[in-house]
Order: C-alpha cells, then sequence, then structure tokens
C-alpha cells in the first residue's frame, strides 16, 4: 500500500488529528478509537511497515522499550493491574489496519474484557512433531 493511502500513516506523521499520549521523529502512540479498556493505545511508527515481518529489527527493539515505557506511564497515571500486549499479523490474525502498530491494553479489574484464546488438547507426540518441523 503507498503510504499516502494508508490512514495510519496519516495519523502517525500528524496529518489526521488523533490523541496522541507520546511522540518522537520516529512513533507517534494514540489513543485507539474502539478501546478495550481506558487508556488502549496503539504505537504506531511514522514509517510505514505493513507488519511485524516488514519491521526491521532496530524498530521492533525500539517498539518494545517504548512499550515498557508507556505501560510505566499507565500504571501509574491510570492505575491500571495488568496489562496486555496484543499485535496482529494478517487478516486472518484479526489484522484490520496494514500498518504495523502494538495495541497496549491496560487492564482493570472487572474490565469486562477476555484477550486470549481456547486452549486446545494436544498430546507430547503431537507437541514434539512441531517442535521439530519449526526447528528442522
Ligand atoms: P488491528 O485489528 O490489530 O489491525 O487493530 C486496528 C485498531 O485500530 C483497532 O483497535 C481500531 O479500533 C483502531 N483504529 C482504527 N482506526 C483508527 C483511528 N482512526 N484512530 C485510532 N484508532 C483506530
Ligand atoms: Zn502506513
Amino acid at each position: 500500500m503507498k503510504e499516502h493511502d494508508c490512514i495510519f500513516c496519516k495519523i502517525a506523521n500528524g496529518e489526521i488529528p488523533s490523541k496522541t499520549i507520546y511522540e518522537d521523529e520516529k512513533y507517534r502512540v494514540i489513543l485507539d478509537l474502539g478501546p478495550a479498556t481506558k487508556g488502549h493505545a496503539l504505537i504506531l511508527p511514522k514509517e510505514h511497515y505493513a507488519d511485524l515481518y516488514e519491521l526491521p529489527e532496530e524498530n521492533a527493539g525500539e517498539v518494545m522499550k517504548l512499550a515498557k515505557l508507556m505501560m510505566k506511564k499507565m500504571r501509574e497515571k491510570l492505575g491500571c493491574e495488568g496489562f496486555n500486549l496484543v499485535q496482529n499479523n494478517g487478516e486472518l490474525a484479526g489484522q484490520t489496519v496494514f500498518h504495523f502498530h502494538l495495541h497496549l491494553i491496560p487492564r482493570y479489574s472487572a474490565d469486562g474484557q477476555k484477550i486470549g484464546w481456547q486452549p486446545q488438547e494436544v498430546t507430547p507426540e503431537k507437541l514434539e512433531e512441531v517442535r521439530k518441523q519449526i526447528t528442522d
């Protein structure tokens, strides 16, 4: 996708207004318009990368450092008691905006949210088969 067609490019670069809670030369952190909880935020690189596959390693490290900074700040300011980091890659995995973003989701007791998956039954043999498939 061309950068000018991407809504998160426009938001990250300030062409479309957003509720910004952090900004530096390379990143903007905004409040999600459809928040899971109070303070749900998105870390956006100002450069366009579709997903984590495309995100350069250097940026991956910076994004995680920034996540730590924002988590600390939100714990202090919002009093959240837990945190989920969510990052979707691909439509099948729930990605709806194809500009890399990391969700920062503060958690509160009784916030009513359920973020997770249904654990499946697996045998030790199957686990070993999968381990081999990935590592061989
Ligand atoms: P994902 O499903 O991981 O691609 O997440 C996309 C997220 O972007 C969703 O949580 C949306 O609520 C959020 N979102 C979409 N458009 C905007 C926007 N203009 N400003 C803020 N958040 C947005
Ligand atoms: Zn973009």
